[in-house]
């Protein structure tokens, strides 16, 4: 009968040592291993020179190393690259690097799929399939520190978790994956560095809070009145306003930690007095900023970037009430790889 081989990056380095011991080696043999799997991104057993023939073997007899593969990397003329990313079974993600004068950002997928129904989003069109586990969350970082190596002579700066899925909906494997980005065993990489930005879970929000988590948050608002906020990002209904807020006022009690709201402004749908007027308020429960970014068109038409005037009544609105106010062009739009266009085309 053939057994099942297990996925070795799904030990911790303490499984693993113990896995040695109980083969009647030394605990050090798993450090050894561990540091192939994790420092040196080894794609297989092969690959590790200082461990014996025999102790390969019997690694390639148990266990597997599943590791993602750079299907296809499309670089855009602004310099962003695409990767499609496949995972062991097939399925593909994609993660964007993003370059700047000073800094390599890496946009990286927490789903295939996504398990929400943003109107405006192409992911939201794939519906959820399944949760990245933490090994290839963190492969398509190392996958972007090597592009930005290779391509930009720098290492990666940055990460934002505004790739594919919510992040929230995978917590468990997120915070595992950016354990092993922080930790100095995987990439050593400070945690102010990651942005985890999610479209507000409340409950998962205040977890978050009480695991007292270093990382940055950020929250795709879009609108600060419920009612409009529900039709173009319907699980709204189940998370209204007034809890997100409350969990929003909660991370920041706990943590001290400043909120950036993503916000797009579109056409007929989010673009008069009261809806600045609205955020503005909203702005006020805990201290924030506004992040307006550029709508990326999906191919439909039903949602448009509302006209330059509506986006400086933003603006002006905001900084006149002393809220911080940044403006994103977007990046990588000619390869489909700006904000909510990843949707794995062709
Ligand atoms: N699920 C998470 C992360 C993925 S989306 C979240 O909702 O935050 C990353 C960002 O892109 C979010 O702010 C999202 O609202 C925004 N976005 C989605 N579709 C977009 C589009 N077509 N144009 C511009 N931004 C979009």
């Amino acid at each position: 009968m053939e057994v099942k081989k297990k996925d070795i990056r799904a030990l911790t380095k303490e499984q693993l040592r113990e896995f040695f011991v109980k083969q009647g080696d030394k605990a050090f043999r798993g450090n050894q291993v561990y540091e192939w799997l994790w420092q040196k991104s080894a794609h297989s057993f092969e690959d590790m020179t200082n461990i014996s023939l025999n102790t390969r073997q019997m690694l390639e007899d148990n266990f597997v190393i599943n590791h993602i593969k750079v299907d296809q990397m499309q670089k855009s003329s602004d310099g962003t690259i695409k990767n499609a990313v496949r995972l062991h079974d097939d399925l593909i993600v994609e993660s964007v690097l993003i370059p700047t004068a000073t800094r390599t950002t890496a946009c990286v997928s927490s789903q295939v799929g996504c398990s929400l129904d943003c109107k405006f989003c192409a992911t939201a069109r794939l519906k959820r399939m399944r949760n990245l586990n933490p090994d290839e969350i963190y492969d398509q970082v190392v996958a972007i520190d090597n592009e930005s190596r290779l391509y930009h002579d720098r290492p990666l700066s940055n990460i934002v978790f505004m790739g594919m899925g919510e992040p929230l909906m995978n917590y468990n494997n997120v915070l595992k994956a950016i354990d092993k980005i922080t930790s100095p065993e995987g990439l050593g990489m400070s945690p102010k560095r990651i942005v985890v930005s999610t479209s507000g879970v409340p409950k998962m929000i205040k977890k978050m809070a009480d695991d007292k988590v270093k990382f940055k948050l950020a929250v795709s608002l879009h609108s600060a009145i419920d009612e409009v906020r529900t039709s173009i990002m319907p699980f709204n209904a189940t998370f209204p306003l007034s809890d997100l807020r409350e969990a929003l006022q909660y991370w920041y009690a706990a943590t001290k930690n400043r909120i950036t709201y993503e916000y797009v402004v579109w056409k007929g749908i989010n673009d008069k007095q009261k809806d600045v007027d609205a955020l503005v308020e909203f702005c006020r429960f805990a201290p924030s900023k506004v992040n307006l970014i550029e709508y990326n068109p999906i191919d439909d038409g039903e949602f448009q970037q509302a006209n330059p005037k509506a986006l400086d009544m933003y603006v002006n609105t905001l900084e006149a009430n002393n809220i911080t106010v940044t403006v994103r062009r977007s990046r990588g739009k000619d390869i489909d790889a700006a904000c909510g266009q990843l949707a794995n085309k062709g």
